[in-house]
């Protein structure tokens, strides 16, 4: 696949090149990367690229990105980066893919290696923030603080890479109130996008030793909910996106313990509904008949529909509403509701 225009409201094509645990300095106490295949060598960088982008619907008009995931990518031993660097480079020079972007710890983030990567047409970088409270890095065996994390965003915005950040709500130590000045420090670094990964404990890893101990316990599937969609408000209040919400399903992945769902993020959406239809309830009476987007209908029903089992609406869809609004037919005051309205009611 080579050169094609890039239409922007097409979804871009990410492929995922994992180069498992390569450049970590040891292994965070929730990390099961080594449960993963081996790293895709250098070599066969191109071959995966190549083989993802052919599988995918139009590729020729969609926004095309390596995503170098799995590992530390820059603090991949200098050689061993060079090789992968050119053979990424290369790629993006013959319009194979249009940039490149990887994720890494925020410790391993220097001036040196940004423009190392920002020549060979990285566009984007991703840190693995996990929580900015030292005591839960601490705990979650990390190896770095949260003023590395400050640095190291500072660095990826000077760059001119766009910044991805991601938080892990659910880690040894932490509670909401941890959880929310997390929330508060990643805002101040002003990210492009988040991903939040509520902690689940995976089968092989320190963690599910302390879990079996009784000295770790993960967070219920309800509580991991809130916490990201207090997130998933806050972020959109700002204007960042919010990439992903939960693991996405994966065969490989042996969990153990904690808030795994397949369908975390809808979870997450039906519960703002939720939310929202509440208060508009609790204003208006009922019955009351609510509006939302189509696209948004079965978000405001509910996972099995237990929104409107538990409170009794009627609803009706409005296409000239944004998709996450909820309104209340015929209401004249105070009757639509969004995510940023129900931030103080999650947590
Ligand atoms: S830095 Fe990331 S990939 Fe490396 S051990 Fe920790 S969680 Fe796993």
């Amino acid at each position: 696949m080579q050169g094609g225009i890039e239409i922007p409201e097409l979804s871009p094509i990410v492929v995922p090149v994992f180069v498992s645990h390569l450049g970590c300095p040891h292994r965070c106490v929730f990390c099961d990367q080594t449960q993963f295949a081996d790293p895709v060598a250098p070599k066969d960088v191109s071959k995966v690229v190549s083989a993802f982008i052919s599988s995918c619907r139009e590729p020729h008009r969609r926004r095309r990105l390596i995503a170098f995931y799995g590992g530390s990518f820059t603090g991949i031993e200098s050689r061993l980066l060079e090789r992968y660097l050119d053979e990424a480079s290369v790629l993006v020079k013959t319009g194979v893919v249009h940039g490149i972007k990887a994720s890494t710890r925020p410790d391993l983030v220097t001036p040196e290696v940004l423009d190392r990567c920002r020549d060979a047409g990285f566009v984007e970088m991703e840190i693995g923030a996990q929580s900015m409270d030292d005591s839960v890095l601490q705990a979650s065996r990390r190896g770095h603080c949260a003023s590395d994390t400050v640095r190291a965003a500072g660095l990826i915005r000077t760059s001119g890479m766009k910044l991805g950040i991601q938080i892990m709500p659910g880690l040894p130590g932490e509670d909401r109130e941890s959880f929310r000045r997390t929330i508060d420090d990643v805002l101040r670094m002003k990210p492009d996008h988040v991903r939040l990964y509520p902690t689940v404990v995976m089968r092989g890893t320190a963690l599910e030793r302390r879990y079996r101990a009784g000295k770790y316990a993960p967070l219920d599937l309800e509580e991991a909910v809130l916490r990201c969609l207090y997130g998933y408000a806050r972020f959109s209040e700002a204007g960042c996106t919010v990439l992903r919400m939960g693991l996405p399903p994966s065969r490989d992945r042996d969990i153990v313990a904690g808030p795994y769902h397949p369908s975390f993020g809808f979870l997450v959406r039906a519960r703002a509904c939720r939310i929202m239809a509440g208060i508009l309830m609790e204003r208006f009476g009922s019955p009351l008949e609510l509006e939302v987007n189509p696209a948004g209908i079965s978000e405001l029903l509910g996972y099995r529909n237990e929104n409107i089992g538990e409170l009794r609406f009627i609803y009706s869809f409005n296409d000239r509403l944004p998709r996450g609004y909820v309104q209340a037919r015929n209401a004249v005051e105070r009757g639509c509701l969004q995510l940023k309205d129900i931030i103080e009611y999650i947590l």
